[in-house]
């Protein structure tokens, strides 16, 4: 399964510039095989691995009980706390602080496997170091309305809306071809702004029965695999969404760039593991999804969608401009999704009136909603993520590149190689 050739771990002092004597070295390998360890009680924890086979060999064997990992956790803490960084590189910096917030992560992570419940927010909070701002209905029915101006007709809102869309279904036999066609795409649009590794490169394939509609599989060697769900209709626009987001300049890049930088160039181990409940995954999935725009400025989407991809899939390319200003309006209200897992998770509101939320505020229909609650089920608080995540990303990037394209690829490059944590993306 792991793709590690090539691939020289027991690289010498002077291909690792920081060197072994670095004690961010050795708490760095405790991190990995700790969170390795996480993995064998929590299957849904390690999203990617591709260090050292043996430490995974280790963690198998040692099989650690969680009480155990739980005190070498907070050990560790506490030694990272007396390891300030050794130089004033901002990489450097970024490390320390990232691995102390990754630590606590951790922590959290254990403690919710041990049985605790945290509050929607003190989890986001503790697990992704973000919590995302609580929005009422009125917000929601107000873009409702504006919804409404664009499908005339009866019923409500969601249904028109649902009804409309289905016009927008990716036949099953042509899905390969679209989204193939979406992948070469974004992959030219990100290629003439970031060098990426001459090896990359990723598989696709189709699944059936997932709580999620995509999915990235990170195997080391600058390799994916792209997972697609089939379980719902696949409309048009997520073509280019998935493409961008698990291939260019989405996961499937940002994956790349922390081997290449800083597990191959800087011998930082730590990036060679990805723990799902870190972090890191806001920093992912922002990134993934601003990747959309990064890829496609400004009109570009809509005048690839339309010319391109709208007649490889035998859909009628005149109503591309008023489908993406509808699809606009169902983006703005992403967050009523936060909304539900919030009332959900803490337990305000039951599975049944969570899909209802959905349905009405996030447009989702029943079975689509359904999915959605089982992805609240795994992932909790990791919904946060897609949206709050993309907001800081954006701004992010626009905030230090200005209104400059080739500027904001240089930042958006810098944060996919970076071990930049989502507090710092808000710091001037
Ligand atoms: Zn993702």
């Amino acid at each position: 399964m792991l793709l590690l050739a090539g691939f020289i771990y027991a690289c010498s002092s002077e291909s690792r510039p920081e060197g072994a004597a670095d004690p961010m070295n050795r708490i760095a390998e405790s991190y990995v095989r700790l969170v390795l360890a996480i993995g064998r009680h929590d299957p849904d924890y390690v999203d990617a691995y591709y260090g050292p086979p043996e430490w995974r060999q280790a963690a198998e064997s040692d099989s650690l009980p969680l009480d155990s990992i739980g005190a070498r956790v907070r050990a560790l803490q506490a030694d990272l706390v007396t390891a300030l960084p050794q130089s004033a590189d901002t990489l450097a910096v970024l490390r320390h602080e990232y691995l102390g917030k990754q630590l606590r992560a951790m922590d959290a992570r254990l403690a919710f496997l041990a049985g605790k419940k945290f509050p929607f927010g003190e989890e986001s909070s503790l697990l992704y170091d973000a919590v995302a701002p609580t929005l009422g209905e009125a917000h929601f029915k107000e873009v409702l309305a504006r919804l409404e101006r664009e499908l005339p007709g009866t019923g409500p809102v969601p249904t028109r809306f649902e009804a409309y869309r289905t016009r927008f279904a990716i036949p099953r036999e042509r899905l390969d071809t679209v989204f193939r066609a979406a992948v070469a795409e974004c992959r030219a649009r990100t290629v003439r702004h970031l060098q990426l590794p001459a090896e990359e490169s990723f598989t696709v394939e189709y699944v059936t029965d997932k709580p999620w509609s995509g999915y990235n599989w990170y195997k080391g060697g600058y390799r994916s695999v792209i997972q697609v769900n089939t379980d719902l209709p696949i409309f048009i626009d997520r073509a280019v969404d998935l493409a961008c987001h698990e291939g260019y300049p989405g996961h499937h890049v940002y994956n790349a760039l922390l081997e290449q930088h800083l597990v191959r160039e800087r011998g930082w181990l730590e990036f060679s593991v990805y723990p799902l409940f870190s972090p890191q995954s806001l920093i992912a999935e922002g990134s993934a999804n601003y990747g959309i725009a990064m890829a496609f400025p400004g009109d570009e989407r809509v005048a690839y969608e339309r010319d391109r991809l709208f007649p490889l899939a035998g859909l009628d390319r005149s109503d591309a401009e008023k489908y993406y200003r509808v699809m606009a309006l169902q983006k703005e209200l992403a967050y009523a999704g936060n909304e539900a897992a919030r009332g959900y998770l803490n337990g305000e509101i039951d599975a049944a009136a969570a899909a209802d939320w959905l349905t009405r505020y996030a447009l989702m229909e029943p079975a689509r909603a359904r999915q959605r609650i089982r992805f609240f089920d795994t992932y909790r608080s990791y919904v946060i993520n897609y949206n709050l995540g993309e907001d800081l990303v954006r701004e992010y990037v626009e905030r230090h590149g200005g209104r400059d394209p080739a500027r904001r690829w240089e930042v958006f490059a810098g944060l996919l190689s970076s071990p930049r944590l989502p507090s710092g993306l808000r710091e001037r």
